[in-house]
């Protein structure tokens, strides 16, 4: 059996606030209602089952005792949708009887695009499968045209009284009522369609526009595109996470690109020019004579679109520059000649700090900050 403290990612010794913020933060990554593969499913039945186990005192004791308070209680792993709602809402301390139209959950889902796609916006069709209201009952839950009967165990109160005796007298205590689930009412001939939940699961296809700008971990927020709640409540809101693609060739550093090329020698002498790939297609990249290795070219306005506002990054081109290791007898005698009429020897070498040439200050050495720090 796997570990229910394990799986929810808290020590055996976590309080109850630990355990349920632990559960909330897990039932929403792995919540199988828009993502329904079985992976996911099979993840959030364990984070839920270790909750439902975990969240009550009595069940975890028996849980830390080595018993399986879960096989007992829930014999088919079928999960309360009311505790998991409890979890999302804070419930737990009821007053009265619960609501059966309660409001539905977010729901999140994951969309891969690549870095042009991130550049220029897009839109996709997704397809996701959500709770949506039951049309046959109108999220009553109840069949052709009844309607819930006051529950006749605690009269609508939703919850009933028990006295015990303790050491300091009666004590009176007050727990959910078993014969309606504390909901106050029964509902006596439940709708064919969604069995009294209210709501049914469907898939549909939606589409979602993903502006020009985005990056990995943003969010588009689709108001009312969650999961419908019980009893037809109010649906919550979809969220659309953006994972951006690394792309083959470009580096990405907020809105700017990074290309790196290197060029013959003698372009870096003479001058030149070379065409680069872009998002926006081919572009000329102009080398002047004189080109230092490891300097970059700027192609301004050719990076990502900004999300919030007016323009474009650049594109920044970093240019090593090739020296040659295999030279012929001719092109290796055209050197020396250059070398004397230049008047170069191995003396003639110039040292200075390291990051002082400001080519390596730039890209690289920001890059070495970020992973420092
Ligand atoms: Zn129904
Ligand atoms: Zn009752």
């Amino acid at each position: 059996m796997s570990d229910h403290y394990q799986i929810l990612g808290v020590d055996r010794d976590a309080s109850f606030d630990e355990i349920k913020k632990s559960y909330r933060r897990l039932a929403r990554e792995y919540h199988p209602d828009v993502n329904p593969d079985p992976e996911t499913q099979e993840k959030f039945k364990q984070i839920t089952a270790a909750y439902e186990v975990l969240s009550d005192p009595d069940k975890r004791q028996t849980y830390d005792l080595g018993g399986d308070p879960y096989s007992s209680q829930f014999g088919g792993g079928n999960f309360g949708f009311g505790d998991i709602m409890d979890a999302f809402f804070g419930g737990g301390q009821s007053r009265g009887p619960r609501a059966r139209m309660r409001a539905g959950q977010d729901a999140l889902i994951r969309v891969e695009v690549d870095l042009s796609e991130a550049c220029f916006g897009t839109t996709r069709e997704l397809n996701v499968e959500t709770a949506i209201a039951c049309e046959k009952c109108q999220g009553s839950g109840c069949a052709n045209g009844t309607s819930p009967k006051t529950c006749e165990i605690c009269r609508g109160r939703g919850e009933v009284q028990q006295v015990t005796r303790s050491f300091i007298g009666q004590v009176m205590t007050s727990r959910p009522c078993a014969n309606c689930q504390g909901y106050g009412s029964v509902i006596a001939d439940p709708c064919g369609e969604c069995a009294g939940d209210g709501r049914v699961r469907s898939r549909r296809s939606i589409t979602v526009k993903i502006p020009a700008g985005v990056e990995t971990g943003n969010r588009i927020q689709m108001s009312g595109q969650g999961e419908v709640g019980p009893g037809g409540g109010p649906a919550g809101d979809l969220y659309v996470e953006i994972v951006e693609k690394p792309h083959e060739l470009f580096i990405r550093d907020g809105y700017n690109l990074h290309l790196s090329v290197s060029i013959p020698m003698t372009t870096a002498v003479l001058g030149g020019k070379f065409s680069a790939t872009t998002l926006d297609g081919e572009n000329e990249v102009v080398i002047k004579a004189g080109f230092q290795s490891g300097h970059t070219v700027v192609l301004k306005e050719l990076g990502i679109t900004k999300l919030r506002g007016h323009g474009r990054g650049d594109l920044i081109v970093h240019v090593d520059v090739q020296i040659p290791n295999k030279l012929n007898k001719e092109q290796e005698e055209l050197m020396r000649q250059l070398a004397k009429l230049r008047s170069e020897t191995s003396d003639s070498v110039e040292i200075h700090r390291v990051g002082e040439k400001n080519h390596e200050a730039s890209f690289f050495g920001r890059f070495r900050d970020a992973f420092s720090r």
